[in-house]
């Protein structure tokens, strides 16, 4: 029997974008249904990306007692750490965060319908079982797609669960490999590398570009470079595939344009995910996508069809949890009139490489390309009485802001706690800040925040002449 339904709001995907809108639509008092195709909700970022990812992260921190080595004197990993070691803690983070879910869905009286949603018309989608059979169909109002993303496979790469992997499939792999080839050097490619290197695993990344994660502030990425050659990553740039197989004997071979080769126990293809566009028939609703398979919305996440929005990963860049769940919510207070704002200027992004790095802002290149007048205050992690205390660990607070002005234009961070902390920085750039704020205001003491006390103090010491 068909299922036949109506909701003021239809939410297609249960990922961060999917799931904000769906609980600010329901706060706004409007009857909510989201369809969701996997067998767990929650979408890449609870099921395949951001929490599992984060999760073995930290297990390999605690695990390898990563921040005691540099503490007192150890080279290298020296327990060998196994993968269920690894899994035990990530299903046990899952569960809780999916149970987490299951409550806030509950609790907001969002009804979640299992099923492949596809449009049939700009009013009405089709919900189809795995033999892509209908069984249901949904009118709604207004319709948010928030179907995400998936790591781009292309036909000639033999993916399969234990060689030749992507983000997703890394995840079940039964084994911590000895040797690792990550093709790329994105954000997810550089994350995984560092953690595997962490683990002790020999970890190769090639790519086509010269450095790893080329959008960063040129000094915090050079920062980067090093700590990661410290724990044996090895980057290979200029690096283009031509050949990607598997070996008789067990590995994987990629055979780059110039001539050259590497081989490794398992690979990590990370070269680029895609938006999860085919199986909605958005041509029913008179929606398209654009050149790069994205579904292009105006600044309030409309679609070209006023009553469909669109949000998170399917619209493209920047692509993140964070900025996803900000999207679907200012996207559902649209549509449903609730006073909204648009969608920040400035936010932070967060690189959970082991070091990690989050910035705000713009990065020292931008502001000479824009011909900025800009002074720049640093930290080292080695001034800074709590990182002393927790390990020595490298690191820095890069700030840029405006010599005459003193405003803060961005803020760059490696090393421990550069996630959390940046959000001090974030706030003070949202209110347009000067550097001497950092430098008038009390600090916790010790604390990893002093960084920016110790930066603003370091670049306003450059022109003090003048203040
Ligand atoms: C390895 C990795 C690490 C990451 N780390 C971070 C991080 O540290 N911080 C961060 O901010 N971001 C991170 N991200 C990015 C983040 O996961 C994504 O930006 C985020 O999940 C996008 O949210 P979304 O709601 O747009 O889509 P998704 O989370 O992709 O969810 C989309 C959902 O829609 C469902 N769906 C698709 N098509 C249909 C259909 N036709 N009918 C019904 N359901 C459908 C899918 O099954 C899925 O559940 C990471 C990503 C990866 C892969």
């Amino acid at each position: 029997m068909l299922t036949e339904l109506y909701a003021d709001f239809v939410v297609i995907g249960s990922g961060p974008a999917g799931q904000k809108a769906a609980i600010q639509a329901a706060k706004l008092g409007k009857s909510v249904v989201v369809v969701e195709q996997d067998e767990h909700p929650g979408g890449v970022s609870l099921n395949s990306g951001t929490i599992p990812s984060k999760s073995l992260r930290e297990a390999i921190l605690d695990l390898t007692d990563f921040y005691q080595r540099s503490y007192y004197g150890k080279e290298g990993a020296e327990k060998e750490t196994s993968i269920s070691d690894l899994n035990f803690r990530l299903h046990k983070v899952l569960d809780e965060q999916r149970k987490n879910l299951h409550r806030q869905f509950e609790k907001n009286k969002i009804q979640v319908i299992s099923g492949t949603a596809c449009f049939d018309s700009p009013h009405q989608i089709v919900i189809l079982d795995n033999f892509k059979q209908a069984i249901g169909r949904i009118k709604g109002s207004v319709f948010l797609i928030a179907t995400g993303s998936r790591p781009r496979n292309p036909i000639h790469v033999p993916f399969d669960q234990d060689t030749v992997l992507d983000s997703t499939r890394l995840l079940t792999i039964g084994f911590v490999p000895k040797t690792l080839l990550v093709l790329g050097g994105g954000i997810i490619g550089t994350e995984y590398a560092s953690f595997f290197a962490a683990l002790g695993t020999e970890v190769t990344v090639a790519d086509k570009r010269d450095r790893l994660l080329p959008f960063l502030d040129r000094e915090i990425g050079v920062h980067l470079e090093k700590a990661l050659s410290i724990i044996g990553l090895r980057v290979v740039g200029n690096k283009e595939p031509k050949k990607i197989e598997k070996k008789v004997e067990g590995g994987v071979r990629v055979d780059f344009v110039d001539g050259t080769y590497l081989e490794a126990q398992a690979m990590l293809y990370a070269l680029g995910r895609e938006a999860n566009i085919t199986s909605l028939h958005i041509e029913n609703a008179g929606v398209s996508i654009d050149s790069r398979g994205y579904i292009p919305v105006n600044a309030l996440f409309q679609t070209a069809v006023s009553h469909i929005y669109a949000a998170g990963d399917v619209i493209g860049p920047p692509a993140l949890a964070s900025t996803s769940m900000e999207q679907g919510r200012l996207a559902a207070r649209h549509a449903f009139g609730a006073k909204t704002h648009h969608f920040p200027a400035f936010y932070p992004i967060g690189i959970y490489t082991i070091p990690e790095i989050s910035s705000c802002g713009y990065t020292e290149e931008e502001l000479q390309i824009l011909g900025f007048h800009y002074e720049v205050g640093r930290a080292h992690y080695y001034e800074i009485a709590r990182n002393q205390i927790k390990g020595n660990d490298a690191g820095m607070f890069k700030i840029l802001f405006h010599a005459e002005t003193l405003e803060i234009l961005g803020i760059h961070i490696i090393g421990r706690e550069a996630t959390e902390v940046i959000h001090i920085g974030q706030v003070a750039m949202s209110f347009h800040a000067k550097i001497d704020y950092f430098i008038d205001q009390v600090f916790n003491y010790p604390t990893y925040a002093e960084g920016y006390r110790i930066a603003a103090l370091n670049g306003l010491n450059k022109i003090k002449h003048k203040y």
